[in-house]
């Protein structure tokens, strides 16, 4: 990177701008403001809410007005440090403060600032159950201050959701702002859109959301039919291929891929078809069964429950019920497991979180874990993030890692850990990478007569009332990463006396990020607690990353490593891990950017179309003669919904085959004759060259089926199948399951180390 750029950046990312806030705060946690009624601070509040953005003394006066008022219908008093995280994001600046310093209140007071001062804010929470906890949990403020708050969540019914974006604060989980917007760009009619106005984002959980989830597309399908199934064939075939031999498993074990045997193999298995040729397709479920059968593992990145197959998210370790798979995985996978295909998926639209963050005005956010990915932050997004010390000091212990040779010796020393915190009273909680190692060591605690709560993918329906109860004496809880999260965990006093919770770690995380997110679980507000990381060379992180590490000649009784720089092989491990994530969000961004710049030319037209009867006489204008002969029968206003159908079901139907033209593209499909092309050039001009006729190919076969409109009872029918208006939608997010996606494959390609030449 060009110096200047790099020294530009370092001034972004200093703390320094957050730290000039400190004299606001302070003059704010000194007004004294008790003697005042609640109509004068609200009053007061309101006036200076609108200066706040230039005015230092009105941003300290509208703090100490809201803090007034929150200790009166809150029950808290934000403390200065509460203040001065509230300044922060007022001021444009993200912020992290530890876990347990009270975030929601923080992002309630900027949120009803922001709302003062007559801007529309969304504060973004991370799933339903935090959306609607903290519009309750801080409406009694928000009604203090005059302000209407809302949340919408994925229970709420589509007739009231237009209702409760217009009030002045809404909680929302940040995926179900995606599916509004998505939901918006299909609709048919003005009336039918919810137009939620996306002005200000408060992100709670900021970098879960903004960095881990970025990549993660919100998909609009609509059902096709009955999925295509997997050739029986193939899945014949792949059965009885040899690993080495017929198919490679790369290093990291993420992408898996035949070799000319196995292409052989299949090549006489299906006698007749041209793989690369006209039966492409059954060489990609090749590929994908491949996939299933050899990458994906049940209980580890999916859980088969219901007769279906669920996937679990990786990054928070559980199930997402919303989530599925890639096109083509699902029913491999459902082959695999032996259950019965779900219905095909056709993706109507789609948009990555990140695009959805973007789409905002302004973007601030908190998390307890956001000053280590300032810098991407800044560059990925242009937010600018600072950190602030806890209201108490911290005094929980966080021990270094330990590594262990064997995953057993591991899971041993960890037994002990548990078993000496339990018996003197200590909760404790146990976090994992993997679903699977979670449940194992339950089991093994279970055996040992230790009783464990276990929070996984199975059952995340109360796991929030669960991790609420972690801190009780004794009590020992095992979860995965983000089980529970926004969820504060108390310490009942005689576990404070024990020590407090004590946070172990069964294998580090693919980021130190990750890893600080669960420590953060222990020692809130000053509360004792201590977290111990168990990792060892079987570890997935570490044998995908450093398959070829040398065997440790310093090794304890009970396998413990002695060898520091052994040690560093973890630390090494994740930064691998968290470079290679850095550069797929990169990636994407930039494979995405002109699908951006397409879709918002044709969500233009369309808005016209919506609205605008005149622009409808495009479709019309192609058929004079039917035009002018249906006119003398209905009324205009029957024409202008006729056409507005025809044209809107056209260009939606259009946009779907773009995607789906765009996807194949990423498969690769399309690219393997072009191997040594720039993917990226190759892939923009493809799409480029696809998009061109897209917008006038749409009035045409709008025209057509105006063209076969029947006058039925003094109004116009139009032929339903030539329409193929989806009778219902479905809205979920695709995971960035961390094996083999394409652009991963493709990111790792770009940084030379895929053989395959397949690109
Ligand atoms: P975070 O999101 O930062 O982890 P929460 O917003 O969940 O923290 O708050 C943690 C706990 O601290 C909550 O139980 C809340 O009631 C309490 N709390 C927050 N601010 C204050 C305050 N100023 N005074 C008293 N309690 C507070
Ligand atoms: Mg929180």
């Amino acid at each position: 990177m060009f110096d200047a750029l790099r020294a530009k950046l370092l001034r972004q990312i200093s703390n320094r701008p957050v730290e000039r806030l400190a004299p606001i705060a302070r003059a704010a946690a000194q007004l004294d403001l008790s003697t005042r009624s609640d109509d004068e601070l609200s009053a007061a509040a309101r006036t200076d809410a609108g200066e706040a953005a230039s005015s230092d003394e009105a941003l300290a006066s509208y703090l100490a007005a809201s803090r007034e008022l929150a200790d009166r219908h809150l029950g808290m008093r934000p403390f200065e440090v509460q203040l001065h995280a509230a300044a922060a994001l007022l001021r444009g600046l993200s912020v992290e403060q530890a876990t347990g310093e009270g975030k929601t209140l923080v992002l309630a007071l900027a949120a009803a600032s922001y709302g003062l001062a007559g801007r529309r804010v969304h504060v973004l929470s991370a799933n339903d159950y935090l959306a609607e906890r903290d519009a309750q949990w801080m409406g009694p403020l928000f009604c203090a201050l005059g302000l209407s708050v809302a949340s919408v969540t994925g229970h709420t019914p589509q007739a009231q959701r237009r209702e409760r974006y217009a009030a002045g604060i809404v909680y929302v989980p940040v995926a179900e702002s995606g599916f509004d917007l998505l939901r918006d760009r299909i609709a048919m009619s003005a009336d039918a859109q919810v137009s939620p106005v996306r002005d200000v984002a408060l992100i709670d959980e900021a970098d879960a959301v903004l960095l881990d989830e970025a990549t993660v597309p919100l998909v609009l399908s609509a059902e096709a039919g009955t999925a295509e199934r997997i050739d029986p064939r193939i899945i014949e075939v792949v059965e009885s291929l040899e690993r080495e031999s017929d198919f490679a498993v790369d290093d990291d074990a993420r992408a898996v891929h035949l070799t000319d045997a196995g292409l052989t193999a299949l090549e006489e298995a299906l006698p007749g078809l041209e793989l690369f040729g006209r039966h492409h397709h059954l060489l990609a479920q090749a590929n994908v069964a491949l996939h299933a059968r050899h990458l994906l593992r049940r209980d580890v990145d999916y859980v088969v429950r219901d007769g279906r197959a669920w996937l679990v998210s990786q990054t928070k370790g559980r199930v997402e019920l919303l989530h599925r798979w890639p096109e083509g995985l699902q029913s491999a996978v459902e082959a695999k497991e032996g259950l019965k295909p779900s219905a095909r998926l056709e993706i109507l639209d789609q948009v990555t979180i990140a695009e959805l963050v973007r789409g905002y005005g302004t973007v601030v956010g908190t998390s307890a874990t956001l000053w280590p990915a300032a810098e991407e932050l800044f560059e990925l997004y242009g937010i600018g993030a600072g950190h602030l010390p806890p209201n108490a000091p911290c005094i929980r212990v966080d021990e270094p890692v330990r590594v262990y040779e064997l995953s057993a010796e591991r899971d041993t020393a960890a037994l002990d850990l548990v078993h000496a915190a339990h018996s003197a009273g200590q909760p404790v909680l146990v976090g994992s990478p993997s679903v699977a190692r979670s449940e194992e060591f339950a089991a093994t605690l279970r055996e040992e007569g230790l009783d464990a709560v276990v929070l996984n993918a199975r059952q995340d329906a109360e796991e929030n009332t669960i991790i609420a109860r972690a801190g009780e004496p004794g009590r020992i809880t095992v979860s995965t990463q983000m089980a529970g999260r926004g969820t504060d965990i108390r310490l009942a006093d005689a576990a404070r006396d024990a020590g407090g919770l004590l946070v172990i770690g069964l294998g580090v995380f693919p980021s130190t990020r990750l890893d600080d997110q669960l420590r953060g679980r222990a020692g809130r507000q000053g509360d004792p607690g201590r977290s111990i990381f168990l990792a060892s060379l079987e570890d997935e992180l570490i044998q995908q990353t450093e398959p070829n590490h040398r065997t440790p000649a310093d090794v304890a009784d009970g396998g413990l490593i002695r060898d520091r720089r052994l040690n560093e092989i973890v630390g090494h491990a994740q930064r691998v891990k968290e470079g290679e994530q850095q550069s797929l969000r990169g990636l994407t961004h930039r494979y995405g950017r002109l699908l951006r710049i397409q879709r918002g030319r044709i969500l233009e037209r369309r808005q016209r179309w919506l609205t605008d009867d005149a622009s409808l006489a495009e479709a019309w204008g192609l058929i004079p003669e039917k035009a002018a002969q249906l006119a003398d029968q209905v009324t205009e206003d029957a024409m202008h919904r006729a056409a507005r159908t025809a044209l809107l079901a056209s260009v939606d139907r259009a946009w779907t085959r773009h995607l789906d033209f765009a996807a194949q593209l990423r498969e690769g499909i399309h690219l393997q004759s072009l191997a040594r092309k720039v993917p990226l050039e190759v892939f923009n001009g493809e799409i480029a060259r696809a998009f061109g006729p897209l917008l006038d190919r749409s009035v045409t076969s709008a025209s057509r089926i105006l063209a076969r409109a029947t006058v039925v009872d003094g109004g116009l029918r139009l032929n339903a199948r030539q329409l193929g208006i989806p009778s219902a939608t479905w809205a979920y997010t695709v995971s960035d399951y961390s094996l083999g996606s394409e652009l991963d494959r493709m990111g790792r390609k770009l940084k030379g180390k895929d053989r395959r030449g397949y690109y």
